[in-house]
């Protein structure tokens, strides 16, 4: 039977995508998206704009959103999907998240200039079409672009991930906050692309044990961030402990992504898609 070409977690301009809200709606739809969700690193202002490049271009639109958490010393991201933008509570949950993005930002530069790269925040700033939300990752475009590092992975690899010269600690929400939130705008929590923390394995459980008490219903199986193994560990999880699956690609840019929108493999055919609550 055909599965739908549902994309449920990608970024725009209004967190650290390329495209604005439009653009991906409109490349999403070119690659067959059937049901898509933008899911912006803590900011929800790219959902109105998608929303309506979507209705005009016949693609099912979840509204999302991914949510920053400090989980176990690691940084653990929570996808919303269906939510609703304007409930209060998750309104301003984000905002309070994104307050301490400002301050994150300053110190990453601090800590670029300890190490004599200069300029770093300005840089950064240069990248991010929204400047509430500074990420890393503009962080690191802006390294390639003066030249320091020769792409993004490599800069991640040198400055920004924990242990090296860039990287600074940062506390975020809590599980139970974000989860929380999304519940509290009527929207589905997700576990997003699990196989990327670095937790261990009693710490995995704890995440999944807490997320699912908190009300978290879903996780991503296929994600453009997994490997065919971590696929197929994360699908018996799901099958263990009755998650919805996701599928996903977290399309940033042409560039800097390894999966395009729409491009991810199926997800296993006995699991149930979360997008059977959108549809
Ligand atoms: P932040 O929310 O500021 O910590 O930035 C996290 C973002 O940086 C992620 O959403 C990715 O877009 C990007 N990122 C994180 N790790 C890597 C990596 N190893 N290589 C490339 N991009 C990464
Ligand atoms: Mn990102
Ligand atoms: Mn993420
Ligand atoms: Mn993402």
């Amino acid at each position: 039977m055909h599965q739908l070409n549902a994309d449920l977690h990608c970024h725009s301009t209004v967190s650290d995508g390329w495209l604005d809200p439009a653009d991906v709606v409109r490349r999403a739809q070119a690659n067959g998206v059937e049901v898509l969700a933008l899911t912006d690193h803590d900011e929800l202002g790219g959902l109105e704009r998608a929303a309506k490049t979507a209705a005009e271009l016949g693609v099912r639109f979840v509204p999302g959103v991914e949510i920053s958490v400090s989980f176990a010393g690691e940084t653990v991201h929570i996808v919303g999907l269906g939510i609703d933008p304007d409930e209060s509570g998750i309104v301003s949950g984000l905002k309070q998240v994104r307050a301490g993005r400002d301050a994150r930002a300053r110190r990453i530069a601090d800590a670029l200039a300890a190490v004599g790269i200069q300029g770093a925040l300005e840089g950064a700033h240069r990248f991010a079409r929204n400047p509430a939300l500074v990420s890393r990752a503009h962080f690191a475009r802006h390294l390639v672009a003066s030249g320091v590092m020769p792409d993004v992975r490599t800069v991640f690899d040198h400055y920004l991930v924990r242990g090296k010269p860039g990287f600074v600690e940062h506390e975020w929400a809590t599980l139970e906050e974000a989860v929380g939130w999304i519940i509290g705008a009527g929207g589905v929590a997700v576990i997003a692309h699990p196989a990327r923390y670095r937790l261990s394995a009693a710490d995995m459980n704890r995440l999944l044990d807490r997320f699912v008490a908190a009300g978290g219903e879903a996780i991503e199986v296929v994600s453009g961030a997994h490997s065919e193994d971590e696929m197929r560990r994360f699908a018996t999880i799901a099958r263990q402990r009755s998650l919805l699956a996701s599928r996903a690609s977290d399309f940033h840019g042409e560039k800097e992504s390894p999966v395009d929108l729409g491009r991810c493999n199926p997800l296993p055919p006995d699991l149930t898609p979360v997008w059977s609550r959108f549809i």
